[in-house]
């Protein structure tokens, strides 16, 4: 058995020792199990900590939170016989040891009480089956018969039993190990690879909201790309996300191919995980190109284009999101939008960049103008380090322009200065066309630099287009 000797580590939490001790005058063995034990060897923060007892789960996180020094409240959850308390920012939870069976057409399983390995055994990976052992006498030794320890050396993700096994039972833990991967940075053993590939249909029987979950924590990982690689290679892409995996492959025509749009959506993702943290960012960098498939087309002269692809996959997105029950709130607004927008600024960049022009980008993205910037910096993904470094430079030139006339003009969630109300009382109007007509030719003027940006010009425009239309201002 390997023992953590504690002087090492250091960041053991107090609620273990609280825990020892309680288990060594109830005669009852505690394990700390799981993903706490896992991260606490990798030296990674972990702020929830699962024990298993080989008693009831239920009396010993009682006795266990009766010793805390806060007194934390115990919440039961009969059914499962677990109970769990908050000690500080740490969630703290216990269960009875058990062994689990499973039926074909559920991935919750029928449980009984059973051994620490019993117990372990029904974990998912290797390196989430480590125990370490609690009790006075071995306090802080690694309970460890899966080999969870040179896995976590290797960097292996492996699951204790058959991986057939482990994955027909509870399909969920295909994605989790990938999802591990990512995260960890880890490789999944090639027999877990090859299971994965044959049973991969099952994922069916998971719930979308838990497929979403692993989804997201993918995309959150440092370098997502790993997961999705993976997501492709196993055929689980084509099944939760077909219209991601549709971007794969190249045709040719007159020998001419265009780009593979799955890599480069792939490294446009990793390229804005470099730079932000933001999920629903780098949700957009996923999404951004998945119109072209449908509006991909050749053409002799142009070769091969994708026009309106930007348009039709804003069009896209609350689909994807309603299949993949994610938000339908302004998180998916604010992707649509990215999406939309998404080749605005590098059109820009092509272009003498002029003030009106980015005016027009500041309104259209209002609030969302910095993130914009940054999914089409990170769109730059070609291999002739000259365009690249052109485009660079005309990027910081729309960055200089951008601050440069927001100062100036102040057009981000900006409102002209003259309101739909105001054009209807001036000329005694009711809601209608000409309103609108009105309206919108104040908005351009302003954009387009034709007048100034204040009320007394806008009002004087007004009257103008007013007159234009055969109306006369009620006095
Ligand atoms: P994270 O907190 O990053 O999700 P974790 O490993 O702590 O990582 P949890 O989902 O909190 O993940 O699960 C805690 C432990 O429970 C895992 O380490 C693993 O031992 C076990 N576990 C969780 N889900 C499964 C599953 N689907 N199949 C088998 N064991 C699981």
């Amino acid at each position: 058995m390997t023992k953590i000797l504690l002087q090492e580590t250091t960041a053991f939490h107090p609620v273990l020792a609280v825990a020892g001790r309680v288990a060594t005058a109830e005669r009852v063995p505690v394990y700390a199990i799981g993903g706490y034990v896992r991260d606490l060897l990798m030296g990674r923060p972990s702020k929830d900590i699962d024990f298993v007892t080989l008693g009831d789960g239920i009396a010993m996180a009682r006795k266990v939170a009766a010793q805390m020094e806060d007194r934390p409240e115990v919440i039961v959850y009969k059914n499962f016989g677990t109970a769990m308390f908050r000690t500080g920012d740490v969630q703290v939870e216990f269960v009875g040891a058990r062994r689990e069976s499973y039926r074909s057409q559920s991935r919750k399983p029928a449980v009984s009480p059973g051994t620490l390995e019993d117990d372990q055994k029904r974990r998912d990976f290797t390196i989430n089956a480590l125990a370490i052992d609690l009790s006075e006498d071995h306090f802080g030794e690694l309970v460890d018969p899966f080999n969870g320890m040179h896995d976590l050396d290797q960097r292996t993700i492996r699951t204790p039993q058959d991986p057939d096994i482990t994955y027909q039972d509870d399909p969920l833990r295909m994605l989790r190990a990938i999802r591990f991967a990512t995260q960890l940075h880890f490789n999944i053993e090639k027999a877990s690879l090859d299971s994965i590939r044959r049973c991969r249909d099952r994922i069916g029987i998971v719930s979308t909201e838990r497929v979403s979950e692993e989804l997201n924590k993918i995309i959150s990982a440092p370098r997502p790309s790993e997961g999705f690689r993976l997501l492709f290679d196993t055929g689980l892409l084509k099944l939760i996300l077909p219209q991601l995996a549709a971007l794969q492959g190249v045709q040719y025509m007159d020998g001419k191919g265009h780009k593979d749009n799955f890599y480069h959506t792939l490294k446009v993702l990793d390229n804005v995980a470099s730079v932000s943290d933001n999920l629903w960012l780098r949700w957009a960098a996923l999404l951004h190109d998945i119109a072209k498939p449908a509006t991909q087309r050749y053409d002799k002269d142009a070769g091969w284009t994708f026009h309106g692809h930007e348009d039709k996959g804003a069009r896209m997105v609350p689909g994807i999101f309603r299949r993949l029950k994610l938000p339908l709130n302004e998180k998916m607004r604010y992707v649509q939008k990215l999406v939309q927008l998404h080749l605005r600024p590098i059109v820009l960049a092509q272009e003498i960049v002029t003030d009106s022009a980015i005016r027009r980008l500041l309104f259209d993205a209002g609030e969302q103008v910095d993130d914009l910037m940054m999914l089409c910096e990170a769109d730059i993904t070609s291999k002739n380090e000259e365009k690249v470094r052109r485009y660079r430079k005309n990027f910081e030139l729309v960055r200089r322009k951008l601050s440069e006339v927001e100062e100036k003009d102040r057009i981000r969630n900006w409102q002209p200065p003259v309101t739909g109300e105001l054009i209807m009382e001036t000329f005694g109007l009711k809601p209608s066309r000409e309103v609108g007509i009105i309206k919108t030719a104040i908005r351009e003027a302003i954009l387009d630099g034709v007048i100034p940006n204040n009320y007394d010009e806008a009002y004087r425009f007004m009257l103008e287009k007013g007159r234009e239309l055969g109306l006369h201002p009620v006095s």
